[in-house]
C-alpha cells in the first residue's frame, strides 16, 4: 500500500483536516498519478455536510482531479509515465452492463464513484490528495492545449454540461437557456457557446451580467425580473437548469417553445414544487442528466482542447478549504476553485 496525504472531513460539522489514506500498488492494468490539482465541486460540499444522507466518514472528496502519471502497471497500454491525465466522479465500473456496454458508466448500477464509494471492501477516497490509483479504463487525457488548474473542473463540471448538450443535439442555431452561473452554469454557458448555439443566461445577480456575456451569452436575464421573464416566452429549444437550491420550475419552463425541453442538472437537498400545466400546455419536457461517460468526457476534453476552452478558476491552498466552502455557500467564486496539491505536499 502507498500511504497518502489527504485532507479529509470527519463528520458534518468540523473543518477539515489532514489525513493520510491508503492507496493501492498498482496492478497490471492500474495507473498511480500524482495530483497537481483537483476542482472543489458543489457535490463536495453536499456530502461533507451530509446534505445528500449517505455520506461515510473519513471522507476525502474530490472528483476533478488533474495530475501526471507516476507509475504504469505492466499491462497499461494507453498511457506513460509523465503523461497528463484526469480522473472524474468514479474510477470503476461493473464492465458488463448495457450502460457500460453503451459507454455510460455513470449509469452502471455498479459504478463505482471516486470518494464515498466503495471498492474491494474498502472506501474510494478522492482528489484532496497527493496520489490516486485508478484502472487505465477510467483514466482521462488531458490535451496539451489545456492548463492543468484550468482544465481539472471539466472533469466533472464540464461533462455535466457537455453531456445534456450533446444528447439533446445543440448545434449552431438551437436557443438554449442555462439557469443559474455557478460553476455548471459558465462551463454550460462557454460549451454551448463554442458549440454555436444562441445561449440565453438567466442568473439572480445582477452583477454577474457582464461575465455571462464574457462568457459568451447573447443575452442575460435577471431570474427574479417577472417582466424579463415574460419577454423570453416559449422561445428556447433546450433549458440547462444548473441551480443548487430549491427553486420555481415553471418560472423557467414557461421560457420554452412547445416541445421544449429543461434538464436538471444540480441537485438541491429538497425537493421541487411542479404545476403540470407548465408542460403539458406546450407539450414540454423535464428531465435530468448526470456527469456523463468516460468516452463522452474524452469527447469533452477533446473538443475543449481543440477550441482552447477551459474553466475560469480561482487556485487555493488545501488549507484553505473551508474558506472555500463558506464562500461556495455564498455564491461567492469566479467560478469555480481549484485546490493546489503542491501545498500537501510541502
Ligand atoms: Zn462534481
Ligand atoms: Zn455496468
Amino acid at each position: 500500500m502507498i500511504a497518502t496525504p489527504a485532507y479529509a472531513a470527519f463528520d458534518a460539522t468540523s473543518p477539515l483536516r489532514p489525513l493520510t489514506v491508503e492507496r493501492r500498488e498498482p496492478r497490471p492494468t492500474d495507473v498511480a498519478i500524482d495530483i497537481l490539482y483537483c476542482g472543489v465541486c458543489h457535490s463536495d460540499l453536499h456530502q461533507v455536510r451530509n446534505q445528500w444522507a449517505h455520506t461515510s466518514y473519513p471522507l476525502v472528496p474530490g472528483h476533478e482531479i488533474v495530475g501526471r502519471v507516476a507509475r504504469v502497471g505492466a499491462a497499461v497500454t494507453r498511457f506513460a509515465v509523465g503523461d497528463a491525465v484526469g480522473v472524474g466522479c468514479f474510477v470503476d465500473s461493473c464492465r458488463r452492463c448495457a450502460a457500460c456496454a453503451r459507454g455510460e458508466e455513470q449509469y452502471c448500477h455498479g459504478v463505482t464513484f471516486t470518494y464515498n464509494g466503495v471498492q474491494d471492501g474498502a472506501p474510494t477516497f478522492g482528489g484532496y490528495s497527493t496520489g490516486i490509483v485508478v484502472d487505465e479504463r477510467y483514466v482521462l487525457r488531458i490535451p496539451p492545449s489545456l492548463p492543468l488548474h484550468a482544465a481539472a473542473p471539466l472533469l466533472c463540471a464540464g461533462i455535466t454540461t457537455w453531456s445534456p448538450l450533446r444528447h439533446w443535439k445543440v448545434g449552431p442555431g438551437t436557443r438554449v437557456g442555462v439557469v443559474g452561473l455557478g460553476g455548471l452554469g459558465h462551463m454550460a454557458v462557454k460549451l454551448a457557446a463554442a458549440l454555436g448555439a444562441e445561449v440565453t443566461l438567466f442568473s439572480s445577480s445582477p452583477s454577474k451580467a457582464a461575465d455571462g456575456k464574457r462568457l459568451g451569452a447573447q443575452e442575460v436575464v435577471l431570474a427574479g425580473d417577472d417582466a424579463a421573464i415574460a419577454r423570453h416566452a416559449e422561445r428556447l429549444d433546450l433549458a440547462i437548469d444548473t441551480a443548487s437550491v430549491k427553486h420555481d420550475l415553471g418560472r423557467f419552463l414557461g421560457t420554452l417553445r412547445t416541445d421544449g425541453t429543461m434538464v436538471l442538472l444540480g441537485a438541491p437537498e429538497r425537493p421541487a414544487e411542479l404545476s403540470a400545466f407548465s408542460l403539458i400546455s406546450r407539450r414540454r419536457s423535464l428531465g435530468g442528466s448526470l456527469i456523463g461517460g468516460i468516452a463522452e468526457t474524452q469527447e469533452a476534453l477533446d473538443f475543449c482542447g481543440d477550441k482552447g476552452l477551459a474553466a475560469d478558476v480561482e487556485v487555493i491552498p488545501m488549507q484553505a478549504i473551508d474558506t472555500a466552502y463558506d464562500r461556495m455557500e455564498r455564491g461567492d467564486v469566479r467560478y469555480r476553485f481549484v485546490i493546489d496539491l503542491a501545498t500537501l505536499r510541502a
